[in-house]
């Protein structure tokens, strides 16, 4: 089922009551995977007492400790936010970001939609890990939705396009998010060996690169070949032709 491909993930929700209103917007709209990010508070009666009979998506959630772990097979990670940010990501609507989340999903890829905690938001280190920004156009005098508010907005959006035509086949399939991770973790040692990167302050560089290779979007094979150029680059050798 192809709307089970599309995974919502809550960073650090507060309010286990949240959680199960989260549930139930999901259900309604016939999404079903939700991993959790350090919740402050699960299992809770609260959350099955605000999911209204959505208890099986709770129960099946996946509690994790990192953004990073809960995006690991994604191809595509969108991050949603009330607020602009300082570095300028791409921002899409909630009607864009789920003909490209749905387009993705159909083609059996796994994606995610990231929220934020309740009372902060998402931090600019959990938004390092999306492609872009969704931002539902609200009234920018008073732009703050409820939590399950947003996700019930994102989810109806997701719904009409899995109602719709069927999706052309995405035209390029990029690496999951766990390969193109390693390959970022792989370039910022490299860029510290070789003195590029002051490893006492490597954030304000390495957001910037982290977030051109995102917007990238690169394959597996793409991937392969950067890390084999920075292997090189560690040996001072140039690749063994296999
Ligand atoms: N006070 C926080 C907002 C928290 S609302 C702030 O100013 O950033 C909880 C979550 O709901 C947000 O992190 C985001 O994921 C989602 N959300 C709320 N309003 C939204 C909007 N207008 N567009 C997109 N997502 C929104």
């Amino acid at each position: 089922m192809s709307l089970a491909r599309i995974r919502i993930v809550l960073v650090e929700p507060q309010h286990p009551g949240n959680i199960g209103a989260v549930a139930r917007a999901m259900k309604n709209m016939g999404l079903s995977s939700l991993v959790l990010v350090a919740p402050r508070a699960f299992p809770a009666d609260e959350a099955i007492a605000r999911a209204a009979g959505a208890d099986d998506i709770l129960a099946c959630a996946q509690v994790v400790g990192s953004v990073a772990e809960a995006v690991a097979p994604c191809v595509q990670v969108l991050a949603t936010s009330a607020r602009l940010r300082k570095i300028p990501w791409p921002v899409a609507d909630p009607e864009q970001a789920a003909h490209s989340l749905w387009a993705h999903a159909a083609a059996g890829q796994e994606v995610a939609l990231l929220f934020g905690a309740e009372r902060s938001g998402l931090a600019n280190e959990d938004v390092d890990f999306a492609q872009g920004l969704v931002q539902i156009p609200v009234d920018p005098a008073f732009a703050s939705l409820n939590l399950a508010a947003a996700v019930q907005v994102l989810c109806y959006e997701i719904r009409k396009q899995s109602l719709g035509p069927r999706p052309a086949v995405p035209d390029h399939e990029p690496a999951p998010q766990e390969e193109l991770n390693g390959f970022l973790a792989h370039l910022e040692a490299v860029l510290i060996e070789i003195g590029f990167l002051n490893a006492a302050h490597p954030r304000k560089l390495m957001r910037r690169l982290v977030r051109l290779f995102r917007r990238a979007t690169p394959d597996q094979n793409e991937i392969h070949i950067l890390r084999g150029i920075l292997t090189a680059v560690q040996t001072g050798r140039p690749p063994q032709n296999t």
